[in-house]
């Protein structure tokens, strides 16, 4: 049955909530509780308080709260295998853990096995959209997207461009890469949900010629996107200054080249100046705050309100092997800790609208993705608010709407989810 109706506490975005003391009344949060939510061919229809007639396949799951899937704007395909390992900072971390487990990439067998298990543990922590970094191989893309097509899931992906400083196996040229990433253009952007990202690993992976390249590359396939990463560590900053003594800074490297734009997902920038975050605001980019990886890394404290004031999007990113879990949730516990270090606090409603909306609209997708708008996908997942004896009585204690689901982004995670839907279809749960 195509016409599918949903009844339990509809919470979602219609703006920015922005960081003033939060309030069950803020703007831009829309709280519709003990509602039905209407899909009708995958795309939502509608809510309404009372059940709609027996046309409608039902689901009571009053008590429960449903909010629009989450969006993961830079997590690694490939890095399942390498997270939690121990002991370094981002540099070695790269080279012991993670080139090892990418080179195993060059297998389509695992490329395919891996993807599967990728995709599938997404849905498993309620995230049903993500900006995605597979390896080198051009396999490893056809294997995401083939997967993510299947799913029906939305997705932005690209083969990573890296010429130098990484094992032979996990290196290209500027002309295979030119070739791999032309081809997989052509087959996969604009299929179903799909969507193709300039994959530039980080400026010390690719040359200039790399670059230029990549800038040729998002000039000419108009709704392609750029990401990589920026200024996560400091000997990663450090390095970046040696091998490119013209740039003013790590970002500019990128800006010479054309590749911060409006399309542009850079993950991290922990470590800006005022001139960087103003290039960042002109060209309308978006940073990926990876807080889970920042802290477990060690790589640093990245400054939300002063990027959003200089007019960059922040959206919040699990970076997945360098963050320790794929939950949004615990993303976001994190991201708390974090700001809390620079002495700002972060309300749920802002932290769940930079994984929903907030995300939408820097990526362009608010029409598609991100909330409960009539029209849009219906990419949901269903929460119970509390799981377990410490949980349910914070639940219970809760006097306000915000300190309960401030309860759930600080205490909740993967078990918390009833069920993950994509287009419509159930994928996780039930
Ligand atoms: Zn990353």
């Amino acid at each position: 049955m195509s016409r599918l109706a949903i009844r339990a506490d509809l919470l979602d975005f219609t703006a920015d909530p922005g960081w003033s003391a939060p309030s069950d009344v803020s703007p831009g949060l829309r709280w519709r509780p003990d509602h039905w939510l209407l899909v009708d061919g995958g795309r939502i229809a509608g809510a309404q308080p009372e059940a709609p007639d027996t046309s409608w396949l039902r689901h009571d799951h009053r008590g429960r709260l449903l909010m629009p899937g989450f969006i993961d704007t830079h997590v690694h395909m490939p890095q399942l295998e390498v997270i939690a390992s121990y002991g370094t900072e981002l540099l070695h971390w790269l080279e012991t853990y993670t080139f090892p487990a990418e080179l195993r990439y060059a297998d389509p067998a695992v490329c395919a096995a891996g993807s599967s298990r990728f995709l599938d543990a997404l849905l498993m922590h309620g995230t049903t959209a993500a900006v995605v970094f597979p390896t080198v191989h051009k396999a490893s893309v056809d294997a995401l997207f083939a997967a993510a097509d299947e799913r029906g899931m939305r997705l932005v992906a690209g083969k990573c461009l890296m010429d130098r400083n990484a094992p032979p196996g996990l290196t290209d040229t500027v002309d295979s890469a030119e070739r791999d990433s032309t081809a997989l253009i052509e087959r996969w952007h604009g299929r179903g949900r799909l969507a193709y990202a300039h994959t530039v690993r980080f400026a010390p992976t690719s040359t200039d010629a790399q670059l230029a390249l990549a800038g040729r590359l998002l000039a000419a396939h108009p709704g392609t996107y750029l990401q990589t990463h920026v200024a996560e560590n400091r000997d990663e900053l450090a390095w970046v200054a040696e091998l490119f003594p013209d740039a003013r800074s790590y970002l500019d490297v990128y800006a010479r080249h054309g590749l911060i734009g409006a399309r542009s997902v850079l993950a991290h920038g922990v470590w800006f100046d005022a001139d960087d975050r103003a290039l960042l605001g002109r060209a309308g980019a978006q940073i990926a705050h990876c807080p889970s990886s920042n802290l477990f890394l060690g790589s640093g404290l990245a400054d939300w309100r002063a990027l959003e004031d200089a007019g960059a999007a922040v959206s919040l990113a699990s970076d997945v092997g360098g963050g320790t879990s794929l939950s949004m949730l615990r993303t976001m516990a994190d991201a708390y800790k974090v700001q809390a270090l620079r002495g700002v606090r972060l309300p749920a409603w802002k932290a769940l609208h930079a994984a929903t909306r907030g995300a939408a609209v820097a990526l362009g997708l608010d029409r598609e993705i991100g909330s409960l708008d009539v029209g849009c996908m219906a990419d949901l997942a269903l929460w119970q608010y509390a799981v377990g004896p410490v949980a349910t009585a914070r639940d219970e204690a809760a006097s306000s709407l915000h300190e309960r689901v401030f309860a759930l982004m600080t205490l909740g995670d993967e078990r918390n989810l009833v069920s993950t839907f994509v287009a419509g279809r159930c994928l996780y749960g039930a």
